[in-house]
């Protein structure tokens, strides 16, 4: 784990899987941009002790485990204000929030897995806002809802720009066999809008900084793009939801073994799924009870 200068006070810190960016105030403060997991919590409080750097304000791009898991931590133990859109705020707020993220699990399952994502922000964003100022630091605020419903990107200062998971770096792309997104004709809408965006320099939290997103705008769309159409080749005669479920994880070679991994494969299914659906490209029937998708 390592930090490294983007431009003027915009840093990252590099945990190895992912980049967490952060604005350092002349104080020696900083304001992060996401937290990370708690695997991660270690080396980020140390390293950041190491450097002489006190978290002060975390604003976050979106309600995952990957960006805000430590957030309730850092609330708590260093008194930091924990910012957030309202949408993602409400996520994150009880087991009952988070039961509209993780919406086919059972509260208790939810708890298990997830206690660590609760947490109640002390700043809420709007969906309109297009400013945030913290600890005297003015962020400007870009919505690229899609990935999660209330996803935010986040311009430093500095001018740099923090995309949280709106794009995925092509490494990343090429060594993943499916990625995460909520609703995924808003995504790559919040995508192709990102080409209107002008800053120095970008921050693609999985993973790295980039002088130019323009080239990773379309293989990012590409990507959602052929997750979809690879589902869509998998249905040949109207398909239930386990069934088209277990070609996929077959076709991909996804072992699914516990309660935790088949949801995840779920959330990761149902969007594209969904997008099908949005795009006319698949339908759903109910017959005797049970429902089928058909081309
Ligand atoms: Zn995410």
């Amino acid at each position: 784990m390592l930090i490294r200068k983007v431009k003027g006070d915009t840093y990252i810190i590099d945990t190895g899987f992912q980049v967490i960016p952060f604005f350092k105030l002349d104080t020696g403060k900083i304001i992060m941009v996401d937290c990370g997991l708690l695997d991660e919590r270690e080396g980020i409080v140390n390293l950041l002790a190491s450097e002489g750097l006190k978290p002060s304000a975390i604003l976050a791009t979106h309600a995952h485990t990957d960006h805000i898991e430590n957030a309730a931590f850092f609330q708590k133990e260093f008194g930091v204000p924990i910012i957030m859109t309202e949408v993602e705020a409400a996520v994150l707020d009880s087991p009952l929030g988070l039961k509209t993220y993780f919406y086919t699990m059972s509260v208790s399952d939810i708890m298990k897995h997830y206690n660590n994502m609760v947490v109640k922000a002390d700043t809420k964003i709007g969906m309109r806002d297009e400013n945030v100022d913290i600890l005297g630091a003015g962020f400007r605020i870009i919505m690229t809802p899609g990935h999660s419903p209330g996803h935010i990107s986040v311009v430093t200062p500095d001018n740099v720009a923090c995309l949280g998971d709106a794009l995925a770096s092509l490494d990343v792309l090429n060594n993943s066999k499916m990625m995460f997104s909520h609703t995924i004709s808003r995504d790559i809408e919040s995508k192709r809008n990102l080409f209107e965006l002008e800053a120095d320099k970008y921050v693609v939290s999985h993973k790295g900084v980039f002088d130019e997103i323009r080239s990773l705008i379309q293989p990012n769309i590409d990507y959602l793009e052929a997750s979809a159409n690879m589902i869509l080749d998998l249905i040949e005669v109207p398909i239930g939801f386990e069934e088209l479920y277990e070609r996929v994880t077959k076709h991909h070679v996804i072992r699914v073994r516990d309660l935790k991994r088949y949801y995840m494969m779920e959330r990761m299914i149902r969007p594209l799924i969904e997008y099908l659906i949005d795009t006319g490209r698949l339908r759903c029937s109910v017959d005797e009870g049970r429902l089928y998708y058909i081309k």
